[in-house]
């Protein structure tokens, strides 16, 4: 299986969940040894990813304004580099980072696999958010910015995931990417065990350089990087973690201590492990 961004081949590096993991012996990219079905947007993102825990979320929309505000955050950032324009957001889930956008003088729209997060977004927020895959999305629009906030670690086919980005994109235009960091201390730290080795929903590990030589393909170059400063919430941890212990002591253990924080406590989020780049088009 060749590598997607530098063609080179790669090996097997070890199995999660019963998938393979490789890694490209030329620029260390990693990946899910997958042949997806066509319906394997559908089947990864169903309302269960969104709702009931496991390797997804616990409940999406208990998450809306940590969402919110994670998406004003990047429109203040933006704004300091550029005026605010027109944003396609891909992977929108309910809009609530779109929204945040808006608030900050961004227009646009998203676009996301499950339709009851787009219809969420177009009944309880008034944001246009597209259903369906990215592959089918079509419009004649070209936009400032495109948006993949933690979104592209999940597209099977990244190559053709990319190209279409790039033919939404204008001339001299943008893409925000925020990605897990595959190459941080964090993920090499644990190894195996890191969190964000969760196959099939998650299919791409990125550390910044094969990131950006994936964007430099098509002709976009990194202006500005950062680390995202956010807050989780504890729910969310607890069904992570809970998803990830597997001995019932642990599980106890770990249910107990969460026990003692109300529902929907907040807690700022280590974010070594996380990474954001702008880039530009130099077209
Ligand atoms: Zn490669």
């Amino acid at each position: 299986m060749d590598c997607q961004i530098c063609g080179s081949g790669s090996v097997r590096l070890f199995q999660k969940y019963q998938y393979w993991i490789r890694e490209c012996t030329g620029c260390k990219h990693r990946f899910c040894e997958l042949e997806p079905a066509h319906d394997h947007v559908d089947t990864v993102y169903s309302d269960a990813y969104f709702f009931e825990g496991g390797d997804g979320y616990p409940d999406y929309l208990g998450e809306a304004n940590l969402l919110l505000a994670h998406g004003v955050r990047y429109g203040r950032l933006l704004n300091q580099l550029m005026k605010p324009g027109r944003v396609l957001d891909i992977g929108a889930a309910a809009g609530f980072i779109l929204k945040g956008l808006q608030s900050t003088g961004w227009q646009g729209i998203g676009v996301e696999p499950n339709a009851r997060m787009a219809a969420y977004a177009a009944e309880h927020l008034d944001v246009d958010v597209r259903a369906g895959s990215l592959e089918m999305f079509e419009t004649n629009e070209t936009f400032d910015l495109v948006s993949m906030i933690q979104v592209i670690g999940h597209f099977y086919d990244l190559e053709s995931a990319l190209a279409k980005a790039a033919s939404v994109t204008r001339a001299g235009g943008y893409w925000l990417i925020e990605s897990w960091n595959k190459d941080s201390l964090v993920a090499r730290g644990f190894g195996q065990n890191w969190h964000e080795y969760s196959p099939p929903s998650v299919l791409r590990w990125f550390g910044p350089s094969d990131l950006n030589r994936a964007a430099a393909k098509f002709g976009f170059t990194p202006v500005a990087h950062g680390r995202p400063s956010k807050r989780i919430n504890l729910d969310h941890i607890e069904s992570l973690l809970s998803y990830k212990l597997s001995h019932p002591v642990m599980k106890k253990m770990m249910s107990a201590a969460f026990g003692l924080f109300p529902k929907h406590t907040t807690v700022p989020y280590p974010n070594f492990d996380l990474f954001w780049v702008l880039y530009r088009n130099s077209a």
